[in-house]
């Protein structure tokens, strides 16, 4: 059996999994989506990702369907129905079908559709040698004009972004603000180390409030690492003693270069190390039981 998509209050095969092209998800980018993973038949951090899902859904007046409680339950079960233990899921919700105009007013159902699969990710030796980050030169959304902390479907700024990331030949992209502040990688948090002490862009510098990047608020504490939120230059960046980006599908990864400077000795950093391996623990114990 192929996959089970849940769409709209029923599963549907891939085939059966479809929009219409009068949905203002496709015609404006007008709806929200969160990225979660699945570990050891548990939803890693499924209330973080609600929360931001339904907050968001809120500040564009996008009226989710289903109460917090029922998508709960409904990611749970679209899990369950795939068969999966380890995975990815995909949640989405769009404005819904409307006319060629732009307003929402006209779009009286919003969708809802989960696709829940296994996810391709980094080889191990990424996390041992470390990535390699260049800085473009598109920068992130002003939150006056859309703000990062909407994880809305409308991502042509990191699809920019990302096409002068395979130009460059690097691994990942670092995105500066308007004022020329570092505000994070193109799908993934950024930190970095300076004397014992992890940094990480205010969430409004223009980054995303990650969830992993909350893992990481709650993992440094406990480890006796301190951290905190402050606005950071490139230059500071480039003369870090550490850095890593932090994702869903990601996790926690080593940068060991910013545009061909190496950061630090050119290896993955004791404080990242450490990190990594509370959050392999944390993942595996965290979240919310499918079953
Ligand atoms: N920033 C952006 C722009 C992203 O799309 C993502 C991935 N959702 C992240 C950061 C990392 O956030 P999270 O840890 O919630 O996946």
């Amino acid at each position: 059996m192929g996959l089970q998509i849940f769409l709209d209050g029923k599963f549907v095969s891939e085939e059966e999994a479809k929009i219409s092209v009068f949905d203002h998800g496709l015609l404006y980018g007008d709806g929200v989506f969160e990225g979660i993973r699945i570990y050891n038949r548990r939803v890693f951090m499924l209330d973080e990702h609600l929360e931001r899902l339904y907050g968001g859904a809120k500040v564009i007046r996008l009226e989710i369907p289903l109460s917090p409680e029922e998508l709960k339950e409904k990611v749970c079960e679209t899990v369950r129905v795939n068969g999966l233990d380890d995975g990815y899921v995909r949640l989405v919700v769009t404005r819904g079908k409307g006319d060629l105009g732009l307003s929402p007013m006209k779009c009286s159902n919003p969708s809802v559709f989960i696709i829940a699969s296994t996810i391709k990710i980094y080889p191990d030796e990424v996390y041992r040698e470390g990535l390699k980050v260049f800085t473009v030169s598109t920068r992130r959304n002003n939150p006056d004009s859309l703000s990062p902390q909407i994880k809305s479907l409308n991502y042509l700024n990191h699809v920019l972004a990302h096409l002068e990331v395979l130009h460059a030949g690097a691994d990942e992209g670092l995105m500066l603000n308007d004022q020329g502040y570092v505000t994070e990688c193109v799908v993934d948090n950024f930190f970095i180390v300076e004397d014992g002490v992890v940094k990480t862009p205010p969430t409004n510098a223009g980054a995303l409030a990650g969830i992993t990047r909350k893992a990481v608020f709650m993992l440094a504490p406990t480890e006796g690492i301190e951290i905190k939120e402050e606005n950071l230059s490139l230059v500071e960046c480039y003369v870090s003693d550490e850095c890593f980006l932090t994702g869903t599908a990601a996790e926690i990864a080593p940068i060991t270069h910013i545009d061909e400077r190496a950061i630090g000795d050119g290896r993955p950093g004791p404080i990242t190390k450490k990190l990594m391996e509370a959050f392999h623990e944390f993942r595996e114990s965290y979240g919310t039981p499918i079953d």
